[in-house]
């Protein structure tokens, strides 16, 4: 990335030389910039509303030169990842160089070479608390990411739409935890598609994390189709409720049974439940709980209590094309990045680039029959599977899960991790942390 400096008194041999320099530094920088005084002897360029960023350049009266009269260097603002500025005219001055010596590049390359460079399409969000009455440096303080990057997204449409929630502990000085959403791919791979650094697992963050998932994932109606998966966690039910009303939820089983089992333990009571969670018509999950009743009638009403629709495949809807009754993929996930978990910021969120960098395009469509999906999956390994399995740190699927035909492999350390830094370089780097609690163990 070119490193821009801005001095008082710098000179420009037009106007246009000026402003293609600040739409440069805006795109580099990740500043949304605007010209809010723009006439034939004056520009005036402003970062957006609440950013004291400004710069002021205008044309001598003597001569046709333009110098730079006043700036202001210093933003309060965050990176942003939507630059209004990267235009398409923008865009092909650069590429213009690398045209010439190479006429024949595809379009393809073409994009890519792009998305590469700048990250087009990717979200990166940093959520600040507002300076306190008496602080020194007047600078917002750090208290979320939010990280869900394009690859993932364009992903996501070839998956099953299945999104897996889930939180974990942040082992670190400062605490929080991560929130994660994991898709299931149609080989039944891990999919990450988003995550994000919060405080801790609450209404307000699960509500601030899954809103900018939907805007991510096309909107609310488009999220009202998938499915989500969960092991109810705290506050994440109410905000679901609130952003995504009567959108199809699923509670993972094992997790039920895991609460289940506290009051009423048994071999007995713990198969009658995996057979019910499984069963694939209803009079099957009703023939298990009337045998479950049975044997304790108030086992069968604690069950009773959370309806069938969000933990027996009998209820599920077939549209999403998977039937699993675990969130087994958060959990992978979430031991994936273990190492990482009680590292600073920056390193725990390179894991989870990198995880989620590593995916490809899958090789199977969904809108395939799902007979033909099955002989594919066995017949054609994803590309992750060729790869050396050095180490697979992957917790290994148990009960009433699809089980992928190879495990999961983390991704080695790539070339890419350098991107990444200078992706989530600049807004976390200057990160003032404001909570500091002790985190409870998980895992
Ligand atoms: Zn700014």
């Amino acid at each position: 990335m070119a490193d821009f400096k801005w001095e008082v008194g710098s000179y420009f041999s037009s106007k246009d030389d000026f402003k293609e320099a600040i739409t440069s530094y805006a795109v580099h920088s990740g500043r949304n910039l605007k010209f809010t005084k723009n006439d034939n002897v004056r520009v005036r360029v402003k970062c957006k509303d609440g950013c004291d960023w400004e710069a002021y350049c205008a044309k001598s009266s003597r001569e046709e030169t333009w110098q730079l009269r006043k700036v202001n260097d210093v933003h309060s603002c965050s990176r942003d990842y939507n630059v209004k500025m990267m235009t398409t005219k923008w865009l092909s001055k650069r590429l213009q160089k690398s045209l010439k010596t190479n006429p024949r590049m595809k379009i393809k390359d073409i994009k890519a070479k792009a998305q590469k460079k700048w990250n087009v399409g990717s979200t990166v969000k940093v959520g600040v608390e507002p300076s306190q009455e008496g602080s020194q440096n007047h600078l917002p303080y750090f208290k979320r990411l939010y990280i869900c990057l394009a690859a993932c997204k364009q992903s996501f449409k070839f998956s099953r739409h299945v999104i897996g929630l889930d939180g974990c502990f942040l082992k670190g000085l400062c605490g929080g935890q991560i929130l994660a959403a994991i898709g299931r791919d149609p080989n039944d791979q891990m999919l990450p598609i988003a995550f994000a650094v919060v405080e801790g697992e609450n209404r307000d963050s699960w509500t601030w994390f899954l809103e900018l998932l939907i805007d991510d994932l096309g909107g609310k109606n488009e999220c009202l189709t998938y499915t989500f998966m969960s092991d109810q966690q705290k506050g994440l039910l109410p905000a679901m409720d609130e952003l995504l009303p009567n959108v199809e939820q699923r509670f993972c089983v094992r997790h039920l049974y895991n609460n289940f089992r506290k009051r009423y333990p048994g071999k007995m009571l713990k198969e009658i439940i995996w057979r019910a969670a499984k069963a694939t018509y209803a009079q099957a999950w009703e023939r298990e709980m009337k045998r479950m009743r049975l044997i304790n009638e108030e086992a069968y009403l604690h069950m009773m209590k959370t309806p069938p629709r969000f933990w027996s495949r009998s209820y599920f809807r077939g549209t999403n094309k998977c039937d699993v009754v675990v969130n087994n993929l958060s959990e992978s996930f979430n031991s994936v990045i273990l190492e990482a978990r009680s590292k600073p910021l920056v390193t725990v969120s390179q894991p989870a680039v990198n995880l989620s960098q590593s995916v490809s395009q899958p090789a199977v469509n969904l809108s395939q029959p799902a007979s033909a999906q099955g002989s594919k999956t066995s017949t054609q390994p994803s590309k992750k599977s060729t790869q050396p399995s050095k180490k697979t740190t992957t917790r290994p699927a148990k009960l009433g899960v699809r089980r992928p035909t190879t495990p999961f492999v983390p991704p080695g350390p790539t070339t890419r991790l350098s991107a990444a830094k200078n992706m989530i370089g600049p807004t976390t780097r200057r990160t003032t942390p404001t909570k500091r609690t002790t985190p409870k163990k998980k895992n």
